[in-house]
């Protein structure tokens, strides 16, 4: 994937696209891919804001039933099934269990039924899915089996336990990187670390956009008949910078944070409690605010708090306070579950948009997506999107582009295009994929270097050890990070646009899998990158230091 400003500069595109997180890229290869010229930008890395901060699972809908929305429940089946049809090395299925008290709308008959009707109208949930990733159907287990696979549930009352299936992301950030480079894959241009300043008005339309490459200065105007800003939390910041008032999305914004424990927790299945909130005017649901414990790679993610954050996006950051919230609130509703903030690796810190607050630590999270064509208020060019779920991406795109096409009354290529499977995802079945991958070539790749290669990059995998081959040691393990090898790094600059050490350590490589890596693994992945690019000793040292600042907090300290 090039990062070819000089063709941005020069070329007048259908479609310039503002925002590389999931929804930006989601659009751009849509567009791409139906036959639409694209370019987008991004100002920092893709995936690097909102996106690369979610709860990493991928909602089949089940939860719309309560409010019987079969519409969003169906877009929730349909695009489940893209992501464990199109990425199945990185998707997969994970089950859950809530607990069931009483006999309403959360007790066990009701959930039983819910069930009955989700099967019926999720019939085609599998349709094309490779076996082994599959979603079974949803069951009621009773109070003795809820316990047995959650001991830590609150007994009182308990009369059993619904246990269902959804998706989860094995490597998230990879995930979204396969939307960039399908978009690129299909024509599109794109760069990364490319802020949109602005937007180019010609006669009173849109028609293009003003922006700076951060890492050089230098500014540069992108032509094309329509913007799409896709810009996440800072679409409205965005739409502010207009000469003339334009429509906004309406939605305030909230700060939301799922803490990462270093450790398993014994989990067999991911668990949704509801824990006791001190504050009596922040209720969530029945008794208090349900967060889902999630085992994911060995540990568990816990998420999500809350608050309405009034600030500019730019400024969010986290403290001490925002992890303490989650563990008290874990260690009051399971007192076994002993957390403490040595047991935190990580955290994820994102804005999602809101419609109200609701006390302290409740919101209101947006159920709609966004879609606004400016036209409306008399600016030509011009379409607003913000998607409210990681999950339904492809969907916001997909919406986003046939507005596109008819504004440019071009005929696009038909929608089933983009249900094609993402980079690295072609294969029937991922199980038979690792099972019968090649011997290893040796040079310090063994079998469970490429095997774990292979689960990363899908049928790609042979692309980075070509890489690999190109260079001296490229092959071995970087020091101190045994799971990466020095060919990921140079991959991920050849071919995947990093271009900044946090780049590939939190989105490239699993570098970052289990907090902080060492410095020495920092200050040798920064040398393959420094050969690549060209850096100097100085660049070197101020890349590691600002990977190293991406796992501090609050003045404090997140990570190993
Ligand atoms: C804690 C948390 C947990 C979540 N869990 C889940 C989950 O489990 N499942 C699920 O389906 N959804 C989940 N979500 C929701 C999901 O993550 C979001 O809906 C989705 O990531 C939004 O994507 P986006 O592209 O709109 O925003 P972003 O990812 O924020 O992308 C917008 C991009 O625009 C860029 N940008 C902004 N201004 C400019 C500019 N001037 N020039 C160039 N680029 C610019 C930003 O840098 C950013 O990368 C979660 C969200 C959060 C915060």
């Amino acid at each position: 994937m090039d990062r070819d400003l000089r063709r941005m500069a020069d070329t007048t595109f259908d479609l310039v696209v503002v925002g590389g997180g999931i929804i930006g890229l989601a659009v751009a290869r849509e567009a791409a891919l139906r036959g639409l010229a694209t370019a987008l930008v991004e100002k920092g890395d893709f995936g690097g804001a909102t996106s690369g901060n979610s709860l990493k699972l991928i909602h089949g809908g089940l939860r719309y039933l309560q409010h019987a929305d079969l519409p969003r429940l169906r877009q929730s089946v349909r695009e489940r099934r893209f992501f464990l049809h199109g990425a199945p090395h990185l998707v997969h299925p994970l089950s859950f269990l809530v607990p069931t008290y009483g006999h309403a709308l959360k007790g066990p008959e009701a959930m039983a039924a819910a069930f009955r009707l989700y099967s019926l109208l999720a019939a085609d949930r599998n349709r094309g899915v490779p076996p082994e990733r599959r979603i079974l159907p949803g069951r009621v287990v009773d109070a003795g089996e809820c316990l047995r696979l959650f001991p830590g549930f609150r007994r009182e009352g308990l009369n059993g336990g619904a246990v269902f299936q959804d998706g989860q992301v094995a490597n998230l950030d990879r995930l979204t990187l396969l939307f960039a480079l399908a978009a690129h894959g299909a024509g599109a241009a794109l760069a990364n670390h490319v802020r949109c300043q602005g937007f180019l008005l010609r006669n009173g339309s849109v028609a293009g956009i003003r922006a700076r490459d951060e890492l050089t200065g230098q500014e540069l105007e992108i032509g094309a008949r329509l913007v799409i800003n896709a810009a996440g939390p800072w679409t409205d910041g965005l739409l502010r910078g207009l000469p003339r008032p334009a429509r906004t999305t309406g939605y305030l914004l909230a700060k939301a944070v799922n803490v990462v424990v270093g450790r398993s927790l014994g989990l067999s299945c991911a668990v949704g409690l509801e824990c006791p909130d001190e504050r009596s005017d922040s209720l969530v649901g029945r008794g208090g605010r349900l967060f889902f414990l999630t085992p994911w790679r060995q540990m568990t993610l816990i998420g999500t708090t809350y608050h309405t954050w009034r600030d500019d996006p730019d400024r969010l950051t986290i403290g001490e306070e925002d992890l303490t919230e989650v563990l008290e609130s874990i260690n009051r509703a399971w007192p076994e579950a002993r957390l403490t903030l040595d047991d935190v690796v990580f955290h994820h810190l994102g804005m999602v948009p809101i419609t109200a607050e609701t006390g302290p630590s409740g919101v209101h999270l947006a159920k709609d997506d966004v879609f606004i064509d400016h036209r409306r208020e008399g600016l030509e060019g011009l379409l607003s999107v913000v998607g409210v779920k990681y999950t339904t991406a492809r969907d916001v795109a997909r919406r986003a582009v046939n507005t596109a096409g008819r504004r440019l009354g071009v005929t696009l290529a038909p929608e089933e295009v983009s249900l094609a499977p993402l980079p690295g995802g072609e294969m029937e079945s991922p199980h038979r994929f690792l099972a019968t991958l090649p011997p290893a070539p040796g040079g310090g790749v063994d079998a469970e270097s490429l095997t774990r290669l292979a689960a990363l990059h899908g049928t790609l995998y042979p692309q980075v050890l070509d890489c690999g081959r190109e260079g001296e040691g490229l092959l071995q393990p970087l020091p101190g990070a045994p799971l990466v090898l020095g060919a990921q790094v140079a991959h991920a600059v050849r071919r995947e646009m990093a271009r900044r050490l946090p780049d590939v350590v939190l989105r490239r490589t699993e570098l970052a899998l289990h907090g902080r890596p060492p410095d020495e693994a920092l200050t040798a992945a920064a040398r393959i990158m420094a050969a690549e690019l060209g850096w100097d000793a100085g660049r070197v040292e101020a890349e590691v230091g600002d990977a190293r600042r991406s796992f501090a907090w609050g003045g404090g300290r997140c990570g190993a």
